[in-house]
C-alpha cells in the first residue's frame, strides 16, 4: 500500500537527479523557489560530512510542495526504506535545508543501527537522544555549509 502511494505521488514528480549515493525527486514547483543544483550539492555535502558511502539500498529523497495524504510533519525519514521526505511548501530555503540535514542524520543513524525503535523517529519527540543528535548535527552541517557557501545564507 505504501509503495502504491509513493508510486502515485512519484507520477507528479518531474525533476529527478541520480548519483551513486542517492536519487532525488524534486517537484518543479520546488525548483521555482530553489536552485536545483544547490539542493543536490547540499545533499552531497551532508552525506560527505556524515561520512556516508554508497549503500546496497540507495537513499531516495523527495522534496515536494504537494503534501502526502497523511502528512504528519514537514519532514520525515523512513528507516530501512532509506527514504527522506521534505515538504517545502511556504517554507524558507534555510528551514528546508535544515530539515533535509536533520533527516539525513537519521539516515546515518539508521546505517549505524541506531534506529531500533522507528516510532522514536516518527514522533520527533524533543529529548529523545536520536532527535537531539539529529538537531545538533543538522546545526553543525548548516554552519559548515555556510562557511563553504556564505552567499547561500545572505
Ligand atoms: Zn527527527
Amino acid at each position: 500500500m505504501e509503495d502504491i502511494k509513493k508510486y502515485i505521488i512519484d507520477l507528479f514528480i518531474n525533476e529527478r537527479y541520480e548519483s551513486s549515493r542517492f536519487v532525488a525527486f524534486v517537484d518543479a514547483d520546488v525548483c521555482d523557489g530553489f536552485n536545483k543544483s544547490d539542493i543536490i550539492e547540499f545533499i552531497s555535502f551532508s552525506l560527505d560530512f556524515l561520512d556516508i558511502e554508497k549503500q546496497d539500498k540507495q537513499l531516495s529523497i523527495k522534496l515536494t510542495n504537494k503534501p502526502e495524504p497523511e502528512l504528519k510533519s514537514f519532514a520525515y525519514y523512513v528507516p530501512n526504506d532509506h527514504y527522506v521526505y521534505v515538504n517545502c511548501k511556504n517554507r524558507h530555503k534555510l528551514d528546508v535545508f535544515r530539515s533535509l540535514a536533520h533527516e539525513l542524520v537519521h539516515y546515518s543513524q539508521d546505517l549505524k543501527g541506531e534506529l531500533n525503535d522507528p516510532t522514536q523517529v516518527q514522533s520527533e519527540n524533543d529529548g529523545v537522544p536520536i532527535e537531539n543528535e539529529a538537531n545538533s548535527v543538522a546545526g553543525v552541517i548548516m554552519r559548515e555549509y555556510g562557511r563553504k557557501r556564505p552567499e547561500f545564507f545572505g
